[in-house]
């Protein structure tokens, strides 16, 4: 093996490898980072693959390697491959996710002398020739750096160069450093003893309240706390601080943060449970397929409750008693604290949480941790499924049909759902893919049996069979019918008010995301659509027309409702501050939180809001899908959806999954305690197939209908997709430029006789225009996308999305 293929991280490489030759001496194995000359520059890349033969006639030898271990394990290099063919990604950008954080560094060039052979005539060498190898003499490795500041820069590396040539020096490299401080942030805390300060607070009372509110508060606290938490929570000033700083009743101090987000949690560790039949019977099936390296995929189908948790933590357990480890990907820390603690509540000081506010530093050290096999479990959004994880035994994919697993606007574009399914097959690992709400495309491969399929039928909590919240479908055409015109229906209006009387918490639900304002008939509620693709057409202001964003159709924006004749159109776009300004007049004396990304981009973090709620220091919590997720929240009694139809109307063939996913997991949230729940759900089309199987938290009813639709109109799963989006500062030749394309692509299509691959568009993107430049998209449908796309040359400005979600 004289020659090694490696991916080299520059932007022309794209999807290729380059062959290098290795130097006499230097071993070399799969999956290595080495430094490669590339140009005239020196760069990282990975082996990906060594062979006795080149793929070119020249080639340069390898600089050197990075680290003497390799960084990528044979199953993450064939993954790697894999991403980068399945979706046409530069292959170092694959290669790039299962780095340590922080890799891409430049190298430091060091030197050391070679032996000098006996019959050597040094008077052939230059005095700066002479002048290195004095310098490097009886040391180890010098830094070129230092050479260079002696005999400045061109002459230090002529003469290394020569040196080199010659067989008396030899180079090697090493990363620079990461640089990396550590984060501190101003923590206040107690100068005096808590019972000291609460008399003093009292002593302070009113005369200086803030004061006296912020010594009493921190009287109450265990140690010291973040100015910026106390701050919040009392709502004082700095000047406050201060002045207690100066009584000699607080200090501040510099407290290095930890982002640990188990650092500051006094984790009480867990016992397993006696696992219910149904539990025990899924847990049975995941275990035989851990014996011997099996493998295997199972769906495992629970309502929120149903102890899906439960059975993961045990399939943990069971991997690790096999010698093996595990990954557990969740669709977002912020939102899953719970989750988290669970695991690291089962797994005492072996759990590993991947997530972004790690600084670089910390990342890149819990990465080689990692990597030294230091954890049981790591858990982590999507990239976590790229940890490097010795003997992975098993992959749990937690709310698999969450779209937060695509990655939405970076190559590569990969869904994490896939490449688990991938890296298990390469590792011989288990996957468990866990939801209340299946995506269909998984459900209907449990149902042809590639996966199987295991079911937690009912809750668990607060105690075995407990009831799914009762749901009741308001039609909001009878509301209006009835004069009402608030956004509050009257079932609503009398549900809230009770449940705020009876010191019980609500949660309305927005969901707003349907940003392209939608038309709707307010008497019959009809929805303007498309006739030839049935999506719901999309007004853009700037033309005052109505679009269809999938094959383009225009029409003007009609005066009545086609279908009741009526003048009730109306422009739907409403958002959760409006409906938090509604609900503090409707109900003035409950106490209303919001929590949506307006408000945790601010000053509010998810924990703070969450705990805020949980804490019972609000009645009403405000929302978008963020209230959807894994929250246990046992005073919650009411659920409200104030509409249904938002998610319902985008131009998305999986808008019918993504209302019945959203509405079931958002009921999910309501009778989690002992005093039961009740859901409410307001809609225009309380006849529609995903608003009704919500309703009646039957799956099986939405995937009968939903799974009929996707085959007529043969969508995924019955073939996949591509998005192709071209964008360009000028419209008229984006769209031009889109056209070509297509008419290419269909030659390429008809030359090679492709009977399956159809292209729908171009149409302008659902985001028209993005940061200056107009989109255009083309849609393939078919099966062998990325085999036909594979040699395309696309130009700059195009990017391709295989198997898209959501709209972009
Ligand atoms: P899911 O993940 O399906 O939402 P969880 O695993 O979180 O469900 O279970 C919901 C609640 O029920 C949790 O509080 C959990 O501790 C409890 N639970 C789960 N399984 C059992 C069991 N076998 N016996 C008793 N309690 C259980
Ligand atoms: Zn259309």
């Amino acid at each position: 093996m004289r020659y090694a293929e490696v991916s080299v991280n520059s932007p022309i490489a794209q999807r290729r490898t380059f062959s290098y030759s290795l130097p006499p001496g230097l071993g070399v194995e799969i999956g290595q980072a080495v430094w490669v000359p590339f140009g005239d520059k020196l760069l990282q890349g990975v082996v990906l693959e060594l062979s006795p033969h080149p793929a070119v006639e020249e080639t340069k030898d390898i600089a050197g390697v990075i680290e003497p271990r390799p960084i990528l394990s044979p199953a993450h290099v064939q993954l790697a491959r894999w991403i980068s063919r399945y979706y046409l990604s530069p292959i170092f950008d694959a290669v790039a996710l299962m780095l340590p954080p922080g890799f891409e560094r430049r190298p430091l060039t060091f030197i050391s002398a070679n032996p000098i052979p006996g019959d050597f005539d040094l008077s052939t060498l230059t005095p700066e020739q002479r002048q290195v190898l004095g310098f490097i003499k009886g040391q180890e490795r010098v830094s070129i750096k230092r050479i260079e500041k002696v005999l400045g820069k061109k002459k230090a590396q002529v003469a290394v160069a020569q040196l080199v040539r010659r067989g008396l020096v030899i180079r090697s490299y090493e990363l620079e450093p990461i640089r990396a401080k550590p984060k501190l942030e101003p923590y206040l805390r107690l100068a005096v003893a808590a019972d000291e300060a609460r008399q003093k607070a009292a002593e302070l009372g009113k005369r200086a309240k803030k004061q006296a509110d912020l010594l009493e508060y921190l009287s109450k606290q265990s140690g010291p706390v973040p100015w910026a938490e106390a701050r919040k929570n009392i709502s004082c000033t700095k000047a406050a601080a201060d002045a207690l700083v100066n009584k000699g009743l607080a200090a501040f101090e510099n407290v290095e943060v930890r982002r640990d987000p188990l650092a500051r949690q006094a984790i009480t560790p867990s016992c397993p449970l006696v696992l219910t039949p149904a539990q025990k019977t899924a847990f049975t099936e995941i275990k035989s397929g851990l014996v011997g390296g099996k493998g295997g995929v199972f769906l495992l189908h629970g309502v929120t409750g149903s102890g899906k948790t439960e059975v993961y933590l045990q399939a943990l357990a069971e991997t690790v008693k096999m010698g093996r480890r595990g990954i557990v990907l969740v669709p977002e820390i912020a939102l899953t604290p719970q989750t988290i603690e669970r695991f690291a509540a089962r797994f005492p000081g072996r759990v590993a949480v991947l997530h972004s506010r790690l600084s670089l530093g910390e990342q890149f050290d819990e990465w080689q941790r990692i990597r030294d096999g230091k954890f049981d479990v790591v858990i982590g959004p999507r990239s976590a499924v790229f940890a490097p994880q010795p003997d992975l035994g098993l992959i749990v994919i937690d709310e698999e049909h969450e779209w937060s697993y695509k990655q939405p606007d970076k190559s590569p574009r990969y869904h994490t759902r896939d490449v688990a399914l991938k890296l298990a097959e390469l590792a011989g690992a288990v996957v468990v893919l866990g939801s209340a709400t299946p995506d269909v495309e998984s459900y209907y491969r449990a149902q042809k049996g590639n996966y199987q399929l295991l079911q937690l039928p009912g809750r668990v909590t607060p105690r075995v069979g407990t009831p799914l919240p009762q749901v009741e479908v308001v039609d909001l055409k009878e509301e209006l019918k009835a004069g009402v015109r608030s956004l509050f229906s009257r079932s609503l209006t009398e549900a809230i008010s009770q449940a705020v009387t009876n010191d019980e918490q609500v949660i309305l639900f927005l969901n707003r995301r349907g940003a392209a304002t939608f038309i709707q008939c307010r008497s019959c509620g009809f929805v303007l659509r498309c006739r030839r693709c049935d999506v719901p057409l999309t007004y853009h202001l700037d033309q005052d027309r109505l679009v269809c964003h999938q094959c383009n159709y225009h029409t003007p924006v009609p005066q009545a409702c086609p279908r009741c004749a009526r003048r009730s159109l109306k422009f739907l776009g409403l958002g959760t501050q409006k409906l938090e300004q509604e609900a503090g007049y409707n109900f003035p004396t409950a106490r209303l939180l919001r929590w949506d990304t307006d408000v945790t981009r601010g000053r509010y973090s998810h924990d703070e809001i969450l705990s805020k709620f949980r804490s019972h220091q609000a009645d009403i919590l405000i929302g978008t899908q963020m209230v959807a997720k894994g929250l246990d929240l046992p005073l919650v009694t009411l659920v409200g959806v104030v509409s249904a139809d938002t998610a319902l109307n985008l131009p998305d063939f999986r808008a019918g999954e993504r209302t019945f996913q959203l509405l079931s997991q958002v009921a999910g949230r309501a009778g989690r305690g002992v005093r039961g729940g009740k859901v409410i759900i307001q809609t225009y089309t309380p006849e529609h197939y995903a608003i009704q199987a919500a309703a009646s938290h039957d799956y099986e009813a939405f995937y009968n209908k939903e799974v009929e639709y996707r085959r007529q109109l043969r969508n995924p799963p019955f073939s996949r997709l591509a998005c192709l989006t071209c964008s360009h500062t000028n419209d008229l030749l984006c769209q031009r430029e889109a056209e070509r394309m297509k008419r290419s692509l269909s030659q390429e299509i008809d030359s090679k006789g492709i009977a399956d691959i159809e292209i729908i568009g171009p149409a302008p993107a659902f985001i028209h225009r993005l940061r200056g430049r107009f989109r255009w998209q083309l849609v393939l449908r078919g099966t062998e996308l990325s085999e036909f796309l594979s040699p395309v040359p696309f130009p700059q400005g195009w990017v391709v999305d295989i198997d898209p979600v959501g709209l972009s």
